[in-house]
């Protein structure tokens, strides 16, 4: 846990947030500010402020992460038209909060390439 992250606090309970998953190791919310009808954030529970940080002690987290975001797509309906995860790295790239996570978007049509 990391005091000054607002993920962590999320994780920790100490931020509310619109969770459509948790287990011990990764939690997901809807985004405050979604950029499309769905959108949704699959983040770890630890502390690892950008991809640029993650090992390969991380492989299987990572993978996790990867693999429940599209569980939850599934769930979601998004199954059919088609989804995007995008993970941002570092304030050039459009990261704004430096704790690791995937952007799940869908229900629109999606730009190619992003801005
Ligand atoms: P980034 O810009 O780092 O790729 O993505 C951070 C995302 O977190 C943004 O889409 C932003 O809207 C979202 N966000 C920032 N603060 C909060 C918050 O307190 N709660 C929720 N649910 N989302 C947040
Ligand atoms: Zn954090």
């Amino acid at each position: 846990m990391t005091e000054d992250c607002i993920f962590c606090r999320i994780a920790a309970g100490e931020i509310p947030a619109r969770i459509v998953y948790e287990d011990d190791s990764i939690l997901a919310f809807h985004d405050v500010q979604p950029q499309a009808p769905i959108h949704v954030l699959i983040i770890p529970r630890r502390h690892i402020p950008t991809l640029l940080d993650a090992t390969a002690a991380d492989r299987d987290l990572m993978g996790s992460l990867q693999l429940r975001a599209v569980g939850l797509a599934r769930e979601l309906g998004l199954d059919k038209d088609g989804f995007r995860l995008v993970t941002n790295c570092l304030a050039g790239a459009g990261q704004s909060v430096f704790h690791i996570h995937l952007h799940l978007l869908g229900g629109r049509t999606l730009g190619w390439p992003p801005g």
